[in-house]
Protein backbone atom coordinates (compact mmCIF):
# COMPACT_ATOMS: atom_id res chain seq x y z
CA UNK A 1 0.00 0.00 0.00
CA UNK A 2 1.27 3.62 -0.63
CA UNK A 3 1.16 6.18 2.67
CA UNK A 4 1.07 9.69 2.43
CA UNK A 5 2.87 11.81 5.25
CA UNK A 6 0.78 14.30 6.90
CA UNK A 7 2.56 17.25 9.11
CA UNK A 8 1.14 20.34 10.96
CA UNK A 9 3.57 22.78 12.74
CA UNK A 10 3.43 24.85 16.15
CA UNK A 11 5.88 27.34 15.75
CA UNK A 12 6.89 29.50 18.83
CA UNK A 13 9.09 32.39 17.97
CA UNK A 14 10.38 34.67 20.41
CA UNK A 15 9.73 38.56 20.03
CA UNK A 16 12.35 41.04 20.02
CA UNK A 17 10.31 43.49 21.92
CA UNK A 18 13.13 45.13 24.75
CA UNK A 19 10.98 43.96 27.38
CA UNK A 20 8.90 40.61 28.60
CA UNK A 21 5.36 40.48 28.31
CA UNK A 22 3.72 41.13 31.70
CA UNK A 23 7.08 43.24 33.06
CA UNK A 24 9.79 45.52 32.75
CA UNK A 25 12.57 42.84 32.44
CA UNK A 26 14.72 42.88 29.79
CA UNK A 27 14.49 39.72 26.92
CA UNK A 28 18.24 39.66 26.19
CA UNK A 29 19.36 36.07 25.71
CA UNK A 30 21.96 34.92 27.78
CA UNK A 31 23.08 37.07 30.99
CA UNK A 32 23.93 35.56 34.65
CA UNK A 33 21.27 33.01 35.36
CA UNK A 34 18.36 34.51 37.11
CA UNK A 35 19.19 38.55 37.12
CA UNK A 36 16.86 39.01 34.34
CA UNK A 37 14.09 38.52 37.04
CA UNK A 38 11.49 40.56 39.42
CA UNK A 39 8.15 39.79 41.59
CA UNK A 40 5.97 39.61 38.11
CA UNK A 41 8.16 36.65 36.20
CA UNK A 42 8.72 34.44 38.97
CA UNK A 43 5.35 34.68 39.69
CA UNK A 44 5.65 36.26 43.30
CA UNK A 45 2.29 36.14 45.27
CA UNK A 46 0.53 39.46 44.73
CA UNK A 47 2.09 40.66 42.03
CA UNK A 48 -0.09 41.37 38.91
CA UNK A 49 0.92 41.79 35.42
CA UNK A 50 0.96 44.19 32.84
CA UNK A 51 0.43 44.36 28.78
CA UNK A 52 3.30 45.18 27.08
CA UNK A 53 1.72 46.69 24.15
CA UNK A 54 5.06 46.06 21.82
CA UNK A 55 4.21 42.17 22.04
CA UNK A 56 0.36 43.12 20.95
CA UNK A 57 1.72 45.44 17.76
CA UNK A 58 4.53 42.65 16.49
CA UNK A 59 1.50 40.09 16.50
CA UNK A 60 -0.81 42.17 14.51
CA UNK A 61 2.52 42.59 11.97
CA UNK A 62 3.15 38.76 11.63
CA UNK A 63 -0.59 38.25 11.57
CA UNK A 64 -1.20 40.52 8.65
CA UNK A 65 2.34 39.44 7.07
CA UNK A 66 0.89 35.63 7.08
CA UNK A 67 -2.48 36.60 5.50
CA UNK A 68 -4.44 36.09 8.63
CA UNK A 69 -7.63 37.57 10.30
CA UNK A 70 -6.90 40.18 13.07
CA UNK A 71 -9.28 39.33 16.12
CA UNK A 72 -10.52 42.79 17.36
CA UNK A 73 -11.53 41.62 20.67
CA UNK A 74 -8.69 39.52 22.54
CA UNK A 75 -8.84 38.08 26.20
CA UNK A 76 -5.91 35.88 27.64
CA UNK A 77 -5.90 32.29 29.65
CA UNK A 78 -4.16 30.54 31.71
CA UNK A 79 -2.99 27.07 31.08
CA UNK A 80 -2.29 25.38 34.36
CA UNK A 81 0.43 22.81 34.26
CA UNK A 82 3.05 22.21 37.39
CA UNK A 83 6.38 22.07 36.27
CA UNK A 84 9.84 24.02 37.97
CA UNK A 85 10.68 26.06 35.03
CA UNK A 86 7.45 27.51 35.31
CA UNK A 87 7.17 29.28 39.01
CA UNK A 88 3.57 30.58 38.65
CA UNK A 89 2.55 27.12 37.52
CA UNK A 90 0.83 28.39 34.45
CA UNK A 91 1.11 29.90 31.52
CA UNK A 92 -0.64 32.88 30.31
CA UNK A 93 -1.81 31.94 26.80
CA UNK A 94 -4.63 32.41 24.28
CA UNK A 95 -6.65 29.34 24.17
CA UNK A 96 -10.72 30.55 23.20
CA UNK A 97 -9.49 33.98 21.24
CA UNK A 98 -6.12 33.95 19.59
CA UNK A 99 -4.99 37.23 18.19
CA UNK A 100 -4.52 36.24 14.51
CA UNK A 101 -6.89 33.27 12.69
CA UNK A 102 -6.95 31.76 9.40
CA UNK A 103 -4.12 33.03 7.70
CA UNK A 104 -2.28 31.37 4.79
CA UNK A 105 1.35 31.68 3.24
CA UNK A 106 2.97 30.39 -0.02
CA UNK A 107 5.42 27.90 -0.42
CA UNK A 108 7.23 26.36 -3.12
CA UNK A 109 9.28 22.58 -2.76
CA UNK A 110 10.63 21.00 -5.20
CA UNK A 111 9.57 23.22 -7.65
CA UNK A 112 5.57 22.95 -6.82
CA UNK A 113 3.53 26.03 -5.09
CA UNK A 114 1.27 25.46 -2.75
CA UNK A 115 -0.56 27.52 0.11
CA UNK A 116 -0.36 26.25 3.82
CA UNK A 117 -2.82 27.41 5.83
CA UNK A 118 -2.45 29.25 9.47
CA UNK A 119 -5.11 27.75 11.74
CA UNK A 120 -3.96 30.79 14.36
CA UNK A 121 -1.49 32.80 16.08
CA UNK A 122 -2.07 33.29 19.54
CA UNK A 123 0.33 35.42 22.28
CA UNK A 124 1.58 33.82 25.15
CA UNK A 125 4.69 33.96 27.65
CA UNK A 126 7.89 31.65 27.44
CA UNK A 127 8.97 29.49 30.74
CA UNK A 128 12.44 29.31 32.16
CA UNK A 129 15.00 26.87 31.23
CA UNK A 130 16.18 24.01 33.50
CA UNK A 131 19.41 23.32 33.09
CA UNK A 132 20.67 19.19 34.52
CA UNK A 133 23.40 18.61 35.97
CA UNK A 134 24.61 15.19 35.90
CA UNK A 135 28.03 15.59 37.19
CA UNK A 136 26.19 16.53 40.93
CA UNK A 137 23.09 14.82 39.80
CA UNK A 138 20.66 18.00 40.41
CA UNK A 139 19.12 20.63 38.32
CA UNK A 140 19.12 24.02 37.75
CA UNK A 141 16.96 26.70 37.39
CA UNK A 142 17.21 29.84 34.64
CA UNK A 143 14.23 32.17 34.75
CA UNK A 144 15.75 35.27 33.01
CA UNK A 145 13.18 33.65 29.80
CA UNK A 146 10.28 33.49 31.88
CA UNK A 147 8.20 35.97 30.79
CA UNK A 148 9.84 36.21 27.50
CA UNK A 149 7.20 36.91 24.81
CA UNK A 150 6.04 34.17 22.46
CA UNK A 151 4.05 33.90 19.19
CA UNK A 152 3.25 30.49 18.52
CA UNK A 153 2.29 30.22 15.34
CA UNK A 154 -0.18 26.88 14.53
CA UNK A 155 -0.55 25.74 10.49
CA UNK A 156 -2.97 23.17 9.71
CA UNK A 157 -2.02 19.58 8.75
CA UNK A 158 -1.27 20.67 5.19
CA UNK A 159 2.05 19.41 4.41
CA UNK A 160 2.90 16.22 2.47
CA UNK A 161 6.53 16.03 2.83
CA UNK A 162 9.58 16.88 5.14
CA UNK A 163 10.87 19.00 1.77
CA UNK A 164 7.40 20.93 2.03
CA UNK A 165 7.88 21.45 5.82
CA UNK A 166 11.51 22.55 5.41
CA UNK A 167 10.25 25.50 2.64
CA UNK A 168 7.81 26.50 5.29
CA UNK A 169 10.08 26.95 7.77
CA UNK A 170 12.34 28.99 6.05
CA UNK A 171 10.18 31.43 4.59
CA UNK A 172 8.68 31.96 7.82
CA UNK A 173 11.76 32.72 9.71
CA UNK A 174 12.76 35.10 6.41
CA UNK A 175 9.16 37.36 7.02
CA UNK A 176 10.04 36.99 10.79
CA UNK A 177 13.14 38.38 10.37
CA UNK A 178 12.25 40.79 8.18
CA UNK A 179 9.57 42.02 9.90
CA UNK A 180 11.66 42.64 12.83
CA UNK A 181 9.51 40.50 15.00
CA UNK A 182 12.36 38.08 15.84
CA UNK A 183 15.81 37.31 15.56
CA UNK A 184 14.87 33.41 15.16
CA UNK A 185 18.38 32.32 16.23
CA UNK A 186 17.58 28.77 16.38
CA UNK A 187 20.76 28.22 17.82
CA UNK A 188 19.63 30.78 20.91
CA UNK A 189 16.42 28.96 20.81
CA UNK A 190 14.01 31.79 19.27
CA UNK A 191 12.71 30.13 16.94
CA UNK A 192 11.56 26.20 17.86
CA UNK A 193 8.72 24.01 16.35
CA UNK A 194 6.24 21.30 17.82
CA UNK A 195 6.12 18.86 14.81
CA UNK A 196 3.01 16.75 14.71
CA UNK A 197 3.29 14.19 11.87
CA UNK A 198 0.52 11.29 10.90
CA UNK A 199 0.28 8.88 8.06
CA UNK A 200 -2.50 7.98 5.97
CA UNK A 201 -3.26 5.52 2.73
CA UNK A 202 -3.08 7.28 -0.22
CA UNK A 203 -6.66 7.98 -1.07
CA UNK A 204 -8.12 8.17 2.48
CA UNK A 205 -10.18 11.38 3.56
CA UNK A 206 -9.64 10.95 7.63
CA UNK A 207 -5.87 11.67 8.88
CA UNK A 208 -3.86 8.98 10.81
CA UNK A 209 -3.21 8.81 14.66
CA UNK A 210 -0.29 11.99 15.14
CA UNK A 211 2.81 11.47 16.94
CA UNK A 212 4.46 14.87 18.28
CA UNK A 213 7.94 15.92 18.86
CA UNK A 214 8.48 19.07 20.80
CA UNK A 215 10.42 22.31 20.79
CA UNK A 216 12.82 21.35 17.70
CA UNK A 217 15.06 23.66 17.00
CA UNK A 218 17.16 22.54 13.77
CA UNK A 219 16.10 22.60 10.20
CA UNK A 220 18.25 19.07 9.70
CA UNK A 221 16.96 17.79 12.86
CA UNK A 222 12.99 18.41 11.80
CA UNK A 223 13.68 17.03 8.38
CA UNK A 224 15.26 14.18 9.20
CA UNK A 225 12.70 13.60 12.43
CA UNK A 226 9.47 14.30 9.57
CA UNK A 227 10.99 11.13 7.50
CA UNK A 228 12.08 8.97 10.25
CA UNK A 229 8.45 9.28 11.96
CA UNK A 230 6.86 8.83 8.82
CA UNK A 231 8.58 5.75 8.64
CA UNK A 232 8.08 4.04 11.76
CA UNK A 233 4.26 4.76 11.78
CA UNK A 234 3.93 3.08 8.35
CA UNK A 235 5.93 0.14 9.40
CA UNK A 236 3.64 -0.34 12.85
CA UNK A 237 0.63 0.09 10.40
CA UNK A 238 1.72 -2.47 7.90
CA UNK A 239 2.71 -5.63 10.36
CA UNK A 240 -1.16 -4.87 11.35
CA UNK A 241 -0.72 -2.47 14.05
CA UNK A 242 -1.95 1.19 15.74
CA UNK A 243 0.16 4.22 16.04
CA UNK A 244 -0.86 5.56 19.62
CA UNK A 245 -1.14 9.34 19.85
CA UNK A 246 2.04 10.53 22.05
CA UNK A 247 4.51 12.90 22.50
CA UNK A 248 8.35 11.46 21.56
CA UNK A 249 11.61 12.84 21.67
CA UNK A 250 13.67 13.11 18.72
CA UNK A 251 17.56 12.22 19.69
CA UNK A 252 19.91 13.86 17.34
CA UNK A 253 22.55 11.58 17.96
CA UNK A 254 20.55 8.20 17.75
CA UNK A 255 18.75 9.94 14.73
CA UNK A 256 15.80 8.22 15.74
CA UNK A 257 12.52 9.32 17.85
CA UNK A 258 11.72 7.95 21.65
CA UNK A 259 8.06 7.62 23.42
CA UNK A 260 8.49 10.39 26.24
CA UNK A 261 4.85 10.16 26.99
CA UNK A 262 0.82 10.12 26.38
CA UNK A 263 -0.28 13.11 24.60
CA UNK A 264 -2.06 15.56 26.78
CA UNK A 265 -5.34 17.46 25.93
CA UNK A 266 -6.92 20.98 26.83
CA UNK A 267 -8.88 19.53 29.80
CA UNK A 268 -5.17 17.97 31.39
CA UNK A 269 -4.28 21.82 31.48
CA UNK A 270 -7.79 23.03 33.50
CA UNK A 271 -7.30 26.58 31.18
CA UNK A 272 -9.49 29.45 32.22
CA UNK A 273 -9.83 33.28 31.72
CA UNK A 274 -6.99 34.81 33.16
CA UNK A 275 -8.72 37.20 35.87
CA UNK A 276 -5.35 39.33 36.19
CA UNK A 277 -5.23 41.02 32.65
CA UNK A 278 -8.00 43.08 30.93
CA UNK A 279 -9.23 42.33 27.24
CA UNK A 280 -7.81 43.93 24.51
CA UNK A 281 -9.30 45.82 22.00
CA UNK A 282 -7.65 46.27 18.35
CA UNK A 283 -9.80 49.21 16.52
CA UNK A 284 -9.26 49.68 12.88
CA UNK A 285 -7.03 52.14 12.88
CA UNK A 286 -4.29 50.43 14.73
CA UNK A 287 -4.79 47.24 11.97
CA UNK A 288 -3.93 49.94 9.38
CA UNK A 289 -1.58 52.22 10.79
CA UNK A 290 0.50 48.55 11.42
CA UNK A 291 -0.49 47.50 7.78
CA UNK A 292 0.51 50.94 6.35
CA UNK A 293 3.92 50.31 7.98
CA UNK A 294 4.93 46.95 7.36
CA UNK A 295 8.30 46.27 6.25
CA UNK A 296 8.65 45.34 2.40
CA UNK A 297 8.95 41.55 2.47
CA UNK A 298 11.44 39.26 0.83
CA UNK A 299 8.96 38.58 -2.20
CA UNK A 300 8.10 41.92 -2.96
CA UNK A 301 12.24 42.62 -3.01
CA UNK A 302 12.99 39.95 -4.93
CA UNK A 303 10.23 41.09 -7.55
CA UNK A 304 11.28 44.69 -7.50
CA UNK A 305 14.95 43.54 -7.61
CA UNK A 306 14.23 41.96 -10.93
CA UNK A 307 12.30 44.54 -12.68
CA UNK A 308 13.66 47.93 -11.04
CA UNK A 309 17.86 46.81 -10.92
CA UNK A 310 17.61 44.25 -13.58
CA UNK A 311 19.28 41.06 -11.19
CA UNK A 312 18.72 37.63 -12.48
CA UNK A 313 15.65 35.50 -10.85
CA UNK A 314 18.88 33.72 -9.15
CA UNK A 315 20.71 35.92 -8.03
CA UNK A 316 17.52 38.25 -7.05
CA UNK A 317 16.48 34.91 -4.72
CA UNK A 318 19.98 34.80 -2.92
CA UNK A 319 20.48 38.51 -1.75
CA UNK A 320 16.72 38.64 -0.75
CA UNK A 321 17.42 35.11 1.25
CA UNK A 322 18.63 37.48 4.68
CA UNK A 323 17.34 40.97 5.34
CA UNK A 324 20.60 41.91 6.18
CA UNK A 325 21.84 40.61 2.89
CA UNK A 326 19.02 42.70 0.91
CA UNK A 327 19.57 45.81 2.89
CA UNK A 328 23.45 46.55 2.20
CA UNK A 329 22.63 45.60 -1.31
CA UNK A 330 19.78 48.22 -1.41
CA UNK A 331 22.06 50.79 0.50
CA UNK A 332 25.09 50.21 -1.28
CA UNK A 333 22.92 50.43 -4.57
CA UNK A 334 21.34 53.77 -3.36
CA UNK A 335 24.87 55.36 -2.49
CA UNK A 336 26.50 54.27 -5.65
CA UNK A 337 23.98 53.77 -8.30
CA UNK A 338 25.30 50.61 -9.61
CA UNK A 339 22.99 47.48 -8.89
CA UNK A 340 25.03 45.45 -10.71
CA UNK A 341 28.06 45.64 -9.48
CA UNK A 342 26.98 45.94 -5.56
CA UNK A 343 25.07 42.16 -6.89
CA UNK A 344 28.64 40.70 -7.84
CA UNK A 345 29.92 42.20 -5.07
CA UNK A 346 27.75 40.17 -2.49
CA UNK A 347 27.00 36.93 -4.80
CA UNK A 348 31.22 36.53 -5.08
CA UNK A 349 33.70 38.24 -2.66
CA UNK A 350 30.71 38.60 0.46
CA UNK A 351 29.68 34.52 0.05
CA UNK A 352 33.06 33.32 -0.22
CA UNK A 353 34.09 35.71 2.89
CA UNK A 354 30.87 34.10 4.82
CA UNK A 355 31.44 30.72 4.26
CA UNK A 356 35.07 30.83 4.75
CA UNK A 357 34.40 32.38 8.10
CA UNK A 358 31.07 30.38 8.68
CA UNK A 359 29.38 34.11 9.17
CA UNK A 360 25.60 33.69 9.38
CA UNK A 361 24.35 36.32 6.99
CA UNK A 362 22.34 38.15 9.99
CA UNK A 363 25.98 38.75 11.79
CA UNK A 364 26.96 40.41 8.45
CA UNK A 365 28.37 43.86 9.54
CA UNK A 366 29.63 45.45 6.01
CA UNK A 367 28.98 49.35 6.02
CA UNK A 368 27.12 50.00 2.51
CA UNK A 369 28.67 53.17 2.49
CA UNK A 370 32.23 51.32 2.26
CA UNK A 371 31.17 49.20 -0.02
CA UNK A 372 29.88 51.48 -2.18
CA UNK A 373 33.07 53.89 -2.11
CA UNK A 374 34.98 50.32 -2.85
CA UNK A 375 32.58 49.68 -6.30
CA UNK A 376 33.42 53.41 -7.06
CA UNK A 377 37.56 52.77 -6.96
CA UNK A 378 36.91 49.75 -9.05
CA UNK A 379 34.50 51.34 -12.15
CA UNK A 380 36.29 54.22 -11.91
CA UNK A 381 39.47 52.38 -13.00
CA UNK A 382 41.27 53.20 -10.03
CA UNK A 383 41.96 49.85 -8.92
CA UNK A 384 41.93 46.46 -10.54
CA UNK A 385 39.37 43.91 -9.73
CA UNK A 386 42.23 41.45 -8.05
CA UNK A 387 43.22 44.43 -5.25
CA UNK A 388 39.30 45.17 -4.98
CA UNK A 389 39.06 42.10 -3.77
CA UNK A 390 41.67 42.00 -0.92
CA UNK A 391 40.35 45.59 -0.25
CA UNK A 392 36.98 44.31 -0.06
CA UNK A 393 38.25 41.36 2.26
CA UNK A 394 39.38 44.20 4.26
CA UNK A 395 36.13 45.79 5.03
CA UNK A 396 34.34 43.02 5.48
CA UNK A 397 37.15 41.66 8.47
CA UNK A 398 38.36 45.06 9.58
CA UNK A 399 36.26 47.56 8.77
CA UNK A 400 39.15 49.63 7.00
CA UNK A 401 38.17 52.85 4.84
CA UNK A 402 38.64 51.59 1.49
CA UNK A 403 40.05 54.98 -0.04
CA UNK A 404 42.28 55.78 2.88
CA UNK A 405 43.17 51.74 2.33
CA UNK A 406 44.14 52.25 -1.33
CA UNK A 407 46.09 55.45 -0.83
CA UNK A 408 48.10 53.87 2.88
CA UNK A 409 49.53 50.64 0.60
CA UNK A 410 50.15 52.44 -2.61
CA UNK A 411 47.24 50.10 -4.40
CA UNK A 412 45.94 52.46 -6.99
CA UNK A 413 46.67 50.93 -10.22
CA UNK A 414 49.48 52.32 -12.34
CA UNK A 415 48.35 54.75 -15.44
CA UNK A 416 51.97 54.76 -16.15
CA UNK A 417 52.15 53.62 -19.52
CA UNK A 418 56.16 53.99 -19.80
CA UNK A 419 56.57 51.74 -16.95
CA UNK A 420 53.90 48.83 -18.43
CA UNK A 421 55.88 48.96 -21.54
CA UNK A 422 59.75 48.68 -19.87
CA UNK A 423 58.47 46.03 -17.65
CA UNK A 424 57.08 44.25 -20.51
CA UNK A 425 60.55 44.57 -22.57
CA UNK A 426 61.85 42.40 -19.81
CA UNK A 427 59.43 40.09 -19.64
CA UNK A 428 60.04 39.43 -23.29
CA UNK A 429 63.71 39.22 -22.83
CA UNK A 430 63.28 36.89 -19.74
CA UNK A 431 61.06 34.27 -21.62
CA UNK A 432 62.13 33.19 -24.77
CA UNK A 433 60.82 29.99 -24.61
CA UNK A 434 57.37 31.48 -24.31
CA UNK A 435 57.97 33.86 -27.02
CA UNK A 436 58.53 30.78 -29.35
CA UNK A 437 54.90 29.16 -28.25
CA UNK A 438 53.16 32.42 -28.78
CA UNK A 439 54.73 32.53 -32.35
CA UNK A 440 53.88 28.87 -32.68
CA UNK A 441 50.10 29.98 -32.10
CA UNK A 442 49.64 28.87 -28.37
CA UNK A 443 47.71 31.50 -27.08
CA UNK A 444 48.23 30.69 -23.85
CA UNK A 445 51.80 31.56 -23.77
CA UNK A 446 50.30 34.87 -23.88
CA UNK A 447 48.43 34.73 -20.97
CA UNK A 448 51.36 33.81 -19.80
CA UNK A 449 53.08 36.65 -20.18
CA UNK A 450 50.71 39.31 -19.02
CA UNK A 451 50.59 37.00 -15.45
CA UNK A 452 54.43 37.62 -15.66
CA UNK A 453 53.99 41.39 -16.23
CA UNK A 454 50.61 41.76 -13.82
CA UNK A 455 53.45 40.28 -11.24
CA UNK A 456 56.11 42.29 -11.83
CA UNK A 457 54.22 45.11 -11.50
CA UNK A 458 52.82 43.71 -8.08
CA UNK A 459 49.22 43.44 -10.18
CA UNK A 460 48.83 47.00 -9.91
CA UNK A 461 49.22 47.75 -13.55
CA UNK A 462 45.85 48.37 -15.64
CA UNK A 463 45.34 44.43 -17.63
CA UNK A 464 43.73 46.77 -20.62
CA UNK A 465 46.83 48.28 -21.15
CA UNK A 466 48.92 45.56 -20.48
CA UNK A 467 47.20 43.22 -22.88
CA UNK A 468 47.39 45.66 -25.67
CA UNK A 469 50.69 47.01 -25.26
CA UNK A 470 52.00 43.44 -25.17
CA UNK A 471 50.17 42.37 -27.89
CA UNK A 472 51.28 45.00 -30.21
CA UNK A 473 54.98 44.56 -28.98
CA UNK A 474 54.90 40.37 -29.87
CA UNK A 475 53.19 41.92 -33.57
CA UNK A 476 56.29 43.45 -34.05
CA UNK A 477 58.70 40.96 -32.65
P1 LIG B 1 -2.95 20.28 20.26
O1 LIG B 1 -3.31 21.65 20.69
O2 LIG B 1 -3.49 19.22 21.13
O3 LIG B 1 -1.48 20.10 20.02
P2 LIG B 1 -4.21 20.86 17.70
O4 LIG B 1 -5.46 20.26 17.17
O5 LIG B 1 -4.23 22.27 18.07
O6 LIG B 1 -3.71 19.96 18.88
O7 LIG B 1 -3.13 20.63 16.58
C1 LIG B 1 -1.81 20.92 16.81
C2 LIG B 1 -1.05 20.74 15.54
O8 LIG B 1 -1.12 19.41 15.07
C3 LIG B 1 -1.54 21.59 14.39
O9 LIG B 1 -0.41 22.20 13.75
C4 LIG B 1 -2.22 20.62 13.47
O10 LIG B 1 -2.07 21.01 12.12
C5 LIG B 1 -1.45 19.37 13.72
N1 LIG B 1 -2.24 18.14 13.48
C6 LIG B 1 -3.48 17.87 13.91
N2 LIG B 1 -3.88 16.65 13.52
C7 LIG B 1 -2.85 16.12 12.80
C8 LIG B 1 -2.64 14.87 12.12
N3 LIG B 1 -3.54 13.92 12.11
N4 LIG B 1 -1.45 14.71 11.50
C9 LIG B 1 -0.51 15.66 11.52
N5 LIG B 1 -0.66 16.82 12.13
C10 LIG B 1 -1.81 17.06 12.78
MG1 LIG C 1 0.53 20.67 20.34
ZN1 LIG D 1 10.19 40.50 35.33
Amino acid sequence: MNYETVVGLEVHVELSTKSKIFCGCTTEFGGEPNTHVCPVCTGMPGSLPVMNKGVVEFAIRAGLALNCDITRHNKFDRKNYFYPDLPKAYQVSQLYLPICQNGKVEIEADGVKKYIGIHEIHMEEDAGKLIHDPWDECTLVDYNRCGVPLLEIVSEPDFRSAEEVIAYLTKLRDIMMYLGVSDCKMQEGSMRADVNVSVRPVGQKEFGTRSEMKNMNSFKAIYRAVKFEAKRQIEILEEGGKVVQETRRWDENKDASFAMRSKENAQDYRYFPEPDLLPIEISDEWISDVKNNLPELPEAKRTRYISEFGLSEYDAGVITSAKQLAYLFEDTTAICGKPKEACNLIMGELMRLLSETSTLPEDIDVDPKKAADLINLIVDGKINRSVGKEVFEEIFRNDVDPIKYVEENGLMMLNDDSLVSDTIDKVIADNPKSIEDFKGGKEKAFGFLVGQTMKALKGKANPKSVNEILREKLSKL
